[in-house]
């Protein structure tokens, strides 16, 4: 027997339950779908859980209006849901005088985004405040921080189920179609398949939601960007690392450069560095051997880093619409205007800053459906 509700959220990860709180929250009888046995277990529990200030992004992109609106919520929601964070700041680091221009475009960069707080330091002010660094200059970051993913997608999921909202796990969309007079029909695999009717649905699937979106009869093919696979491998640092700033090296062209982060606990890690994938065929296992490049990357900006300190961590799958080589891609939030069907809005390419921007994405997603209503 079908079953019926208001709206439905494919995928827990941090932007579905984001948008399952907003959506409950307006008023909306809202039900998650999740095709794991827990929530948060995809993209959104392999990250380096930092909180972006929104420096590096094209001006106007999605990504950086994301980022920035949903920086400053971020904050606010972990310090009124008590969720662990810390706004520890980030220093963006020139190893050489040639390097220094860079920091002028990243500075003009993040003034345009509407990030006017860094503060550029000259190498002797860096190394003042962190001794280890090897630094021509650097940009201080003070807005940069990072959060306990987990408790953040738990506080999450606590406030959108305490507004009525339901999440069904192990639970995958496996079909579904858009209904003739309006209105969207799912099919879920699983132990206990179920057919479901709603109004609206919010395919926030990550990595599944191209394959979500193609599986939905109704929706034209060709407006489902084809999805690349860029792994990101992280080596965890033995003992205690000799910084109390998240450190970044000027960026490359499809991540960020090795960097170095610090969990709520003080553990280092470096990365994630750039792995492309041909396809969906995949594994977590970080490969021994990438450590010797991360050993050269990371002292160009800490010298003193010990022989053998660097140990094989966790590994990450960014859900990328850039291709290999080609340019950088955005955050895509299709709604009707999109796609043609409304009620249906589809989540594409929510790579980093996604964290970040997830209480930002939500309100992006409701002010979709809300135009679909009118
Ligand atoms: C290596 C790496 C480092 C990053 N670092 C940062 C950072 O420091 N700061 C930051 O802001 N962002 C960062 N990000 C980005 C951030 O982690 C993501 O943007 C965010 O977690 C995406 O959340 P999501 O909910 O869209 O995806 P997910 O967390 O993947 O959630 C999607 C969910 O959908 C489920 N699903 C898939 N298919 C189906 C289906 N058919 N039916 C039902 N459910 C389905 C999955 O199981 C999953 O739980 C990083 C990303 C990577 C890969």
């Amino acid at each position: 027997m079908a079953e019926t509700v208001d709206s439905v959220v494919i995928g827990a990860g941090v932007v579905g339950l984001a948008v399952a709180r907003a959506l409950a929250r307006a008023g909306r009888e809202v039900v998650i779908l999740e095709s794991e046995p827990a929530f948060g277990s995809g993209v959104s529990s392999r990250n380096s859980e930092v909180i972006h200030a929104g420096i590096y992004y094209p001006q106007g992109s999605l990504k950086a209006r994301a980022c920035v609106a949903g920086r400053d919520m971020m904050y606010d929601f972990c310090a009124s849901h008590g969720v662990a964070h810390r706004r520890c700041g980030k220093l963006i680091v020139a190893t050489d005088e040639a390097q220094l221009p860079v920091l002028d475009d990243l500075a003009a960069k993040a003034r345009a985004n509407g990030v006017g707080d860094l503060e550029f330091l000259d190498g002797p002010a860096a190394r003042a405040l962190e001794p280890a660094l090897r630094a021509a200059g650097a940009l201080l970051s003070p807005s940069t921080g990072i959060v306990d993913s987990h408790g953040l997608m738990l506080a999450l999921l606590g406030d959108a189920e305490a507004a009525g909202a339901v999440l069904a796990l192990s639970c995958p969309v496996v079909g579904g179609a858009a209904r003739p007079g309006g209105g969207f029909v799912l099919r879920t695999g699983g132990a206990e398949p179920m057919e479901l009717h709603c109004a609206q649905v919010v395919n926030s699937a990550g990595l599944g939601a191209q394959r979500v979106a193609l599986a939905l009869d109704g929706l034209a093919p060709e407006t489902v960007p084809p999805l690349h696979y860029a792994k990101g491998n992280y080596f965890v640092l033995a003992g205690r690392a000799p910084f109390d700033h998240l450190i970044y090296p000027v960026p490359e062209a499809a991540g960020l450069g090795v960097h170095l982060t610090l969990d709520l606990g003080g553990q280092a890690k470096f990365g994630p560095d750039v792995e492309w994938l041909d396809g969906p065929g995949y594994d977590f296992d970080v490969d021994p051997r990438r450590g010797d490049s991360f050993y050269a990357a990371v002292r160009a900006y800490w010298p003193a880093l010990p022989d053998g300190a660097l140990q094989p961590g966790y590994a990450g799958m960014r859900p990328k619409l850039q291709a290999r080589g080609g340019p950088a891609g955005d955050f895509v939030v299709m709604g009707a205007e999109g796609h043609g069907l409304p009620g249906l809005v589809n989540l594409f390419g929510i790579e980093s800053p996604g964290l970040t921007a997830s209480l930002a994405i939500a309100d992006l997603v409701l002010a979709e459906l809300v135009r679909d209503r009118l």
